[in-house]
């Protein structure tokens, strides 16, 4: 049977940006079947969305969710002290089962902000791809690679690949390798991941050039920075999805753009945490796919990419020195088709689209704060909030309807996962 959504306007963010005002997108199963303006006579279930905009579900290309635990525990560190310092200290007391509850919090909120695909990777990724898999999010996860745990580390991964697979196109949840970054991880362990991608297929998902320590312990290594290093080691590449890549000198940037590496920009979680702008303009001139990331709860202090999207605005036309710089379309690309690139899923999700996967956010746009409604991708990337999402679809599954969770427990879940919360923060005291 299909399914119609009808709504006042349809942003599909295809190639031409093509909008329907009004606007129908109609999915039989988990695909799109045809959008346009409104059938005369739809057929199946109609579902009336008028006075909200569609558009394709966002696409929040770096996370982790199970940090949902950590909101508010670490504020207004000291340049060079959040992880080792106030991070890893509070990641030591989380068991598996924590994490998975907080997982489950986590997307919880990802879903209520009109995010339908994340990239998730941390420690445990057996628990919480668990509860990545029950949310409905269509999801990559990574389990984190670090040298000292490397063996163990590598089994972990290979068992979430075995279980998962590697092809989106076969799983709404499918495995990627997430070695953690270029200081934790050293060159024997990210040639076995290099290897261990080119024979699984797995996408590589590793922060890079986080801090100036990993910078540091990079140049130690005789290194000429952190781009560098990866790109010897055969991981700066289009299969590969770099994090942050905030301390970048502009012969780095030129590199990660010229091996056309897909970038997970964290705006607000790098102004928060490191007080920087990462070089995101020179590396999309020279050839880098970028696609928004909100990264975790407790970095910035939230996962939602309409949020990411305005600071990703307003900080690169600041760093720019150009109130012209980064026009707000390639925003909302950057949150739709172009992070679906930087997945490798572009040819699933990204864009509403005749072929493509049914996930699809319903955004109200009655609010005083959305009128007038002039300029939709304007209004979208400026003005909107992810409180103004009242549906979502994931392969035509409604994972919300008016506002609220269709299928998730959203009290009992919030009630668990704050219980890890108040166990952890009266543990440290
Ligand atoms: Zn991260």
């Amino acid at each position: 049977m299909s399914t119609v959504l009808l709504a006042d306007q349809v942003l599909t963010l295809d190639a031409k940006g093509t909008i329907y005002t009004p606007g129908a997108v109609t999915f039989v199963g988990t695909e799109i079947t045809a959008v346009g303006p409104p059938p005369e006579r739809p057929t199946g279930e109609v579902v009336d969305l008028r006075g909200c905009v569609l558009l394709p579900g966002l696409v929040n290309t770096h996370t982790h969710t199970p940090m949902w635990v950590f909101r508010g525990l670490t504020e207004d560190v000291p340049r060079g002290e959040w992880l080792t310092g106030r991070l890893l200290p509070l990641e030591r007391r989380l068991g598996p089962d924590d994490l998975r509850r907080s997982a489950l919090a986590g997307c919880l909120e990802l879903i209520g902000n009109g995010v339908t695909t994340i990239a998730d990777r941390y420690g445990h990724m057996d628990a919480v791809a668990t509860a990545v898999e029950a949310s409905g999010l269509r999801a990559v996860v990574g389990h984190s690679l670090f040298d000292r745990s490397a063996e163990s580390d590598l089994a972990r991964s290979e068992q979430l690949i075995e279980r998962l697979g590697t092809d989106p196109a076969r799983a709404r949840v499918w495995a990627g390798l997430a070695p953690h970054a270029t200081d934790s991880c050293g060159p024997e362990l990210l040639r076995r991941v290099r290897r261990l991608a080119d024979r699984t297929g797995a996408r590589v998902f590793i922060h890079l050039a986080q801090s100036e320590s990993e910078v540091a312990a990079v140049l130690a290594r005789g290194a000429a920075g952190c781009a560098s290093y990866l790109d010897a080691l055969g991981l700066l590449a289009p299969d590969v999805v770099v994090a942050h890549a905030t301390y970048l000198t502009d012969a780095e940037a030129d590199l990660v753009g010229a091996r056309r590496t897909a970038v997970a920009h964290c705006p607000s979680c790098n102004a928060k945490l490191e007080g920087r702008v990462a070089p995101v303009a020179r590396m999309r001139r020279a050839g880098a796919v970028v696609g928004l990331g909100t990264d975790a709860a407790c970095c910035n202090n939230g996962m939602d990419l309409f949020d990411e999207m305005k600071v990703a605005g307003l900080l690169n036309k600041v760093a720019a020195d150009d109130p012209a710089a980064l026009p707000a379309l390639d925003i909302l690309r950057a949150a739709t088709s172009e992070a679906a690139r930087a997945l490798g899923i572009d040819h699933l999700v990204g864009t509403l689209e005749p072929g493509k996967r049914a996930d699809v956010i319903a955004v109200r746009t009655r609010g005083a704060h959305l009128r007038p409604w002039h300029d939709p991708v304007a209004n979208l990337v400026y003005a909107a909030r992810g409180s103004d999402v009242t549906a979502v679809f994931v392969d035509g599954r409604p994972l919300l309807r008016d506002g609220r969770l269709v299928e998730l427990d959203a009290e009992r879940i919030l009630a668990d996962a704050t219980q890890v919360a108040r166990e952890l923060a009266d543990a440290r005291g």
